[in-house]
Parts: C-alpha cells; sequence; structure tokens
C-alpha cells in the first residue's frame, strides 16, 4: 500500500553547487497529488526531473520571500497559463506579504504571472506569532522562525495520521523544535559549519538540538550552503542525537513513516 512521501527537490542554497538546487520539497498522497513546501528557482525543473506531474500539484506553502525560497512562483503561474495546459484551482499559502510579492511580480513581469486559477492566502498568527488552518485533509500548524520578520516553520499532520515538518530558514528556536514534536519526518535545514555558523541560521550543534528537542523520528538535514558536506553534516548531527539522522540530496524520495 502507497503511503505518504516526499520527494526533495533542492537541498541546496542559492549559490550555485553541482546537484544542489534551491529549496523545494513536494509532500506527495498516496493519489499522486502534491502540496509543494517552497518553490525556489529550479523547482519546476526539478518536478520534471522526478517526474512529478504539475497538474497534480494542489497547494504551494511557503515559508519566506527570500528569492532562494519563492523565485518559481512566477514561473508557476506564467506555466500554469499555457495553452498546453489545463489549470485545476490550487492554493498558495505563505506568511504576511504574499499578496505583495505577487502584486509586485505583476508589475515587474505583466498580466503572465497572474494565475486565475490560484487562490492567495497569507496565514493569520496569533500573538505568539502561531497560526493554524486547513489545507484539504491536511492540518497545518506553523510558527514564526526569526530567521527575517516574516519567516516561518511548517507542520502538517497527513489524512493518514503521518506527520511531517519543515523548519524553513530559522536559527535555534525551541519553538521550531516544538512545532516539530514527534513528527515523522522533520527537514531541519543546516546551512553552514559549527565554525561559520550564521546567526540566522543552523549549523550541525544547533539542528541536532532541534532534532534532540522534537523527539522527531526522522531527522533530515538540507539547505546546504557549499560549504557544508552533506555527509559531515549527517555525521556531526549523528553524534549527538538519537533520531534517525538523513543528509538531503536533490530528487530523494522518502516516505514520511519508517
Ligand atoms: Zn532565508
Ligand atoms: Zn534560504
Amino acid at each position: 500500500m502507497r503511503t505518504m512521501e516526499l520527494v526533495v527537490l533542492g537541498a541546496g542554497s542559492i549559490l550555485p553547487r553541482r546537484d544542489f538546487g534551491c529549496a523545494g520539497y513536494a509532500l506527495i498522497s498516496p493519489s499522486d497529488e502534491f502540496i509543494l513546501f517552497d518553490c525556489g528557482p529550479g523547482s519546476l525543473r526539478a518536478l520534471g526531473q522526478a517526474g512529478l506531474e504539475l497538474s497534480n500539484l494542489r497547494a504551494v506553502v511557503l515559508s519566506h520571500y527570500h528569492p532562494d525560497h519563492c523565485l518559481d512562483l512566477f514561473a508557476l503561474a506564467f506555466a500554469r497559463r499555457n495553452p498546453e495546459f489545463e489549470p485545476k484551482p490550487i492554493e498558495i499559502l505563505g506568511p504576511a506579504g504574499l499578496l505583495r510579492v505577487m502584486a509586485g511580480a505583476e508589475q515587474a513581469f505583466g498580466r503572465w504571472v497572474r494565475d486565475p486559477h490560484s487562490k492567495l492566502r497569507e496565514v493569520d498568527l496569533d500573538g505568539s506569532g502561531r497560526g493554524q488552518t486547513n489545507l484539504g485533509n491536511f492540518q497545518l500548524s506553523c510558527v514564526r522562525t526569526g530567521h527575517n520578520p516574516e519567516a516561518l516553520a511548517w507542520r502538517a499532520d497527513c489524512p493518514d495520521g503521518s506527520s511531517f515538518a519543515y523548519s524553513g530558514d530559522t536559527p535555534a528556536e525551541a519553538r521550531v523544535a516544538d512545532l516539530a514534536q514527534g513528527a515523522d519526518l522533520f527537514v531541519c535545514e543546516c546551512s553552514f559549519p559549527d565554525d561559520q555558523a550564521s546567526e540566522g541560521h543552523l549549523s550541525p550543534t544547533s539542528a541536532a538540538e532541534m532534532g534532540r528537542r522534537s523527539g522527531c523520528v526522522q531527522l533530515l538535514l538540507s539547505h546546504f550552503y557549499p560549504s557544508m558536506d552533506p555527509e559531515v553534516a549527517r555525521a556531526e548531527v549523528a553524534k549527538l542525537c538519537t533520531n534517525r539522522v538523513m543528509a538531503a540530496r536533490d530528487g530523494m524520495r522518502l516516505p514520511l513513516r519508517v
């Protein structure tokens, strides 16, 4: 029987690196329908590489509006307007700023990036920077990460009871680990080596702390800058926590549940 799966579309950063594209993750249902978490440049190409049909896309969920996480939104809108494509309605969900970003794109590129079959929705947050909403049969939760003013981490509780969490870009924040509490699969950024740690991102020591605190079953490290060797990241994090630790690769496909 098929189960929920994740395909990594891009495990890298904005800096060019062989085989490591910008952020994008497809959460795939047994029916082949999928939700895209982030849509960085190259995500559309990576969908093709992974054999995913654009017609099965149901929603895009965005973490923040740094270009490495959202630029292919405009390519997506243009693709969905192509006469060869029959668009079904989709929802694009993101933090505050989504409407501004899409309006700005239309100013830059014209009406070609306005998709009449996409519903844009900015998620509401409470006073503590947390939000909850439904996307079809999925329950989504999010929390501000502090990486930049709008950045969110997301969690999806799936119809079959499995769960997925995605840190987006984040500094070491307990609330992000708490969002991923007990998740079957937690995609957690691990941008830089410890000796080059950056304020708004994680490195192996802080990513391990996030994994430990979350108690997730599988910790999938990702968002590697060129200075971060994925295998070194995996080995260092695995020394510090008891979760099953893996390093993401573009094109990797794995079940949420093991
Ligand atoms: Zn960012
Ligand atoms: Zn990023």
